[in-house]
This record gives C-alpha cells, sequence and structure tokens, in this order.
C-alpha cells in the first residue's frame, strides 16, 4: 500500500477514526481554532477544526438538508432565518434554496473558517455567500444573540463540538438568547452531537432548552463523519404542534418548495423524529 499521511479525530479520547491523507490543502490556526483542509480518496475535500471532523464534500448534504429543511419546512412561513456558525457555508446554500426566505443572518465568529472554505469547499457554499438576502456578522453567536433587537423565525445553531469557541453554544445564555430573538412559532435547532457517544451532551442541552422552551426534543439523522451511529439535532419551540405536521401537510409544503434534496424527503422528515429508547430514557431520567 503507498504510504500515507494519517489524520486521526480526536474528539474521543481512546477510539475514533482516521483519514488517509491525499493532499493538505490549508492548514491555519486561526484566532480561534485551528483549521485544516485536505483531500481522502473515500470523502474528498475533509474540513477538520481543533482536530474535530466538520464537513466533508461526500457527505455534507446529509447534515445541511436535515438542519436547513426541517425546522423551514415544519414552519411552513419563515421569512428571516439566523444562522450561528455555519463557516463553510453549507447551511447558507440549502437555507438560500427556500425563494419564500427574505433575510439570511449569519453569525460566525471565525472570518477564517468562511475564508478558506469559499476557497478549498466552494461546493459548500456554491455562490451563497453573494446572495442579496445573505448579511454576515463576524462574532461569537453568544454575544449576538443576547444584544440584538432583530427577531427570527428559524434559528439554526450549525456550530461546532461544545470545545473551544463552541462550548459558548450549549450554554443557558445562549439559548435564552435564542428562545428571545426567536418570533412567535418560531423553531430552534442545533447539532447536539452522537448520542450513542455523546449522550450527556443532548441530556444537558434538553434539560437547559427546556427552561427557555414549552417543547423541546431531538430529531436524527446517521452522517457518517459523525464518527459512532446516529447525530441527534435538538429541537425547540413554544408549540408542540410544529413537531407533529401531519405528512400530508409535510408533503404540500414540500412540493410547494421544488426542492431537489439528496437526503432529506416528506418520509424522512417524520420518521427523524423517531429517537431510540435508550435516549429517551435518558432524557426522561430524574434529575
Ligand atoms: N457541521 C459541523 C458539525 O456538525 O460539527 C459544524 C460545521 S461549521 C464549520 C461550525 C462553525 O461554528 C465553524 O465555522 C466555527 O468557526 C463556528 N463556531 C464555533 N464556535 C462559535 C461561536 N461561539 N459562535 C459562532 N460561531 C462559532
Amino acid at each position: 500500500m503507498p504510504q500515507h499521511d494519517i489524520w486521526y479525530e480526536t474528539l474521543h479520547d481512546n477510539f475514533g477514526q482516521y483519514f488517509h491523507v491525499d493532499r493538505v490543502l490549508y492548514r491555519e490556526k486561526t484566532a480561534h481554532q485551528d483549521l485544516v483542509i485536505f483531500e481522502n480518496a473515500a470523502f474528498g475535500r475533509v474540513m477538520a477544526l481543533d482536530g474535530v471532523v466538520q464537513t466533508t464534500e461526500r457527505d455534507e448534504f446529509i447534515y445541511h438538508e436535515m438542519m436547513a429543511h426541517v425546522p423551514i419546512i415544519a414552519h411552513g412561513q419563515a421569512r428571516k432565518v439566523l444562522i450561528i456558525g455555519g463557516g463553510d457555508g453549507g447551511m447558507l446554500r440549502e437555507v438560500s434554496r427556500h425563494r419564500d426566505i427574505e433575510s439570511i443572518t449569519m453569525v460566525e465568529i471565525d472570518a477564517g473558517v468562511i475564508t478558506f472554505c469559499r476557497q478549498y469547499l466552494p461546493g459548500h457554499s456554491a455562490g451563497s455567500f453573494d446572495d442579496p438576502r445573505f448579511h454576515l456578522i463576524i462574532d461569537d453567536g453568544v454575544n449576538f444573540v443576547g444584544a440584538t433587537n432583530d427577531t427570527f423565525d428559524v434559528i439554526i445553531s450549525d456550530c461546532t463540538d461544545p470545545i473551544g469557541p463552541g462550548s459558548s453554544l450549549f450554554t443557558s445564555d445562549f439559548y435564552q438568547g435564542c428562545a428571545r430573538c426567536l418570533t412567535p412559532g418560531g423553531i430552534f435547532v442545533a447539532q447536539n452531537g452522537v448520542c450513542f457517544l455523546q449522550q450527556d451532551e443532548a441530556v444537558h442541552s434538553h434539560r437547559k432548552l427546556s427552561h427557555y422552551f414549552s417543547d423541546v426534543g431531538f430529531y436524527q439523522a446517521a452522517i457518517p463523519t459523525y464518527y459512532g451511529g446516529l447525530m441527534t439535532f435538538a429541537w425547540a419551540s413554544q408549540d408542540p404542534s410544529l413537531r407533529q405536521l401531519d405528512p400530508a401537510t409535510l408533503r404540500a409544503r414540500f412540493r410547494a418548495a421544488q426542492l431537489e434534496c439528496r437526503y432529506y424527503n416528506s418520509a424522512i422528515h417524520t420518521g427523524s423524529f423517531a429517537l431510540p429508547q435508550y435516549l429517551l430514557n435518558a432524557l426522561s431520567a430524574p434529575r
């Protein structure tokens, strides 16, 4: 076998995944985090921050379709969307496919991620950084949601794991701020880790979100390079019916949105809210 450099993910202490590095395209210690983008024969270009896979060309569509279309289709009348994080541009690409959306604000802590992903992962943003509806703010998401006078119909926290700068996006202050700047009928979603390996993170998020939202839950999808099983997405709103829309309504809205997706469809939308019993048990366990 030809010799390869190997990149090891360091999210977990005593096990993990690795990638053959065919070519390092960029490496930079930005002011906030250690960024690397490299090429791998199986997953295409891979971007990692602080030793954790953030996104790959091959499987990014699963994550971005599920975190964008589930809340926007469920909302039904979203006009203003806030993306926290999301510097690679994949979430922005998927949100901007909804023609009825009038404004998309991104609050990203690290301008370097946007700069390098525009250059080395152009398929992620696919030109959406130039969308006239797009507004970029470079800041910590927790600062923005605590201070803004703006309001949003959908908030998507497309953040890193709760290590380094991402930690602030798993705090009560952040969740309170999001509850504050959501419009009535608004929906908050956030990446919340692979529940089989990061179950405590889901339990902690559920507990904190429940102080500010009357309906809190999770939905899921399996994303190959988010190693270890189902990726859980936190869901929070003040209206439980938003999580229980009937299939006919979902199908009608999906058809009206005229989206061509590779993962999302109405059946996947409904089925994604089915959770493994071990997670349900952990969420309902006495605190
Ligand atoms: N899809 C990835 C995942 O599921 O882990 C997340 C991808 S995206 C690259 C994560 C983004 O969150 C990065 O661009 C990072 O700079 C940004 N980020 C981390 N902490 C942040 C914070 N406190 N406020 C705003 N953006 C933050």
